[in-house]
């Protein structure tokens, strides 16, 4: 059962497929904890839900994870976990994920729903500011030691946090950036998009952020880089060097 809208309108991937790989793949084997999770914060933060990654995209950001073997991660970006959540499910049960995100009261809503799926301990949720603790980690110890780090917050930080996960990933490892098709509005013109969807200005400005970064990204020599539509667009890269 359909748990939150589907988005008939996307301009992702067409309508009625996206609507077909929801209900016929992806929603029948979502974990009860994670609808439950997604449950609650259509319910506690209505449209700001949709900022959860949709379900398609969260078992297959699963499936990578225990594809590589993937045991010590990070989330940039938590809100109330559902990503998070699935990362948790997904790794092996002495996993680590470090999870960072200013607001602990969206990650407190999600917090019974990881508790009662008994994976809390493989979590190390930091209430902070993510560069804080990226520039900690890196004057640390850590330095090329995470299999996997998941980037999900404000997307004209992007450049900025991709210099520091980049000294935090280790060779071969896989970073993931979030909403990298922005509502499919990097391949329109305003007006072409307006023709489909009405976007609000405030959003439509963060879209020369996202072109910028993925231009970037696809001209970057220290990684190999796949722009998937899957969701709002997950670019997945790898550290060559
Ligand atoms: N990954 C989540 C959704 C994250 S939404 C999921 O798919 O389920 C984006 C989150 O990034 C918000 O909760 C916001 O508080 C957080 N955020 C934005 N900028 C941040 C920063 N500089 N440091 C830490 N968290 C940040
Ligand atoms: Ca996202």
């Amino acid at each position: 059962m359909a748990v939150s809208s589907l988005n008939n309108k996307s301009l992702i991937v067409h309508g009625p497929i996206l609507e077909y790989i929801l209900e016929e793949n992806a929603y029948p084997k979502e974990h009860e904890q994670l609808k439950e999770l997604r449950e609650i914060t259509v319910k506690k933060y209505e449209k700001k839900s949709v900022m959860n990654v949709p379900v398609d995209e969260a078992q297959f950001l699963s499936m990578l994870l225990k594809i590589m073997n993937a045991k010590k991660t990070m989330e940039i970006g938590v809100f109330t976990g559902y990503s998070l959540l699935a990362t948790a499910l997904a790794l092996p049960d002495d996993g680590q994920i470090t999870a960072i995100d200013l607001d602990i009261e969206a990650y407190e809503t999600g917090l019974p729903f990881i508790q009662k799926a008994g994976v809390e301990h493989k979590i190390n949720f930091i209430q902070s500011d993510a560069f804080v603790v990226l520039n900690d980690l890196i004057n640390g110890e850590e330095k090329s030691s995470f299999d996997f780090i998941f980037v999900d917050a404000q997307k004209e930080d992007n450049m900025k946090f991709h210099e520091k996960v980049m000294e935090l990933v280790k060779m071969g490892g896989i970073i993931a950036y979030d909403n990298t098709l922005w509502l499919g509005s990097v391949a329109y013109k305003q007006h072409e998009y307006e023709k489909h969807s009405k976007m609000p200005e405030s959003v439509w400005r963060n879209r020369d952020y996202v072109i910028r970064f993925n231009s970037f990204l696809a001209s970057n020599p220290q990684i190999e880089s796949s722009l998937l539509s899957i969701g709002d667009g997950l670019t997945l890269c790898r550290r060559l060097y």
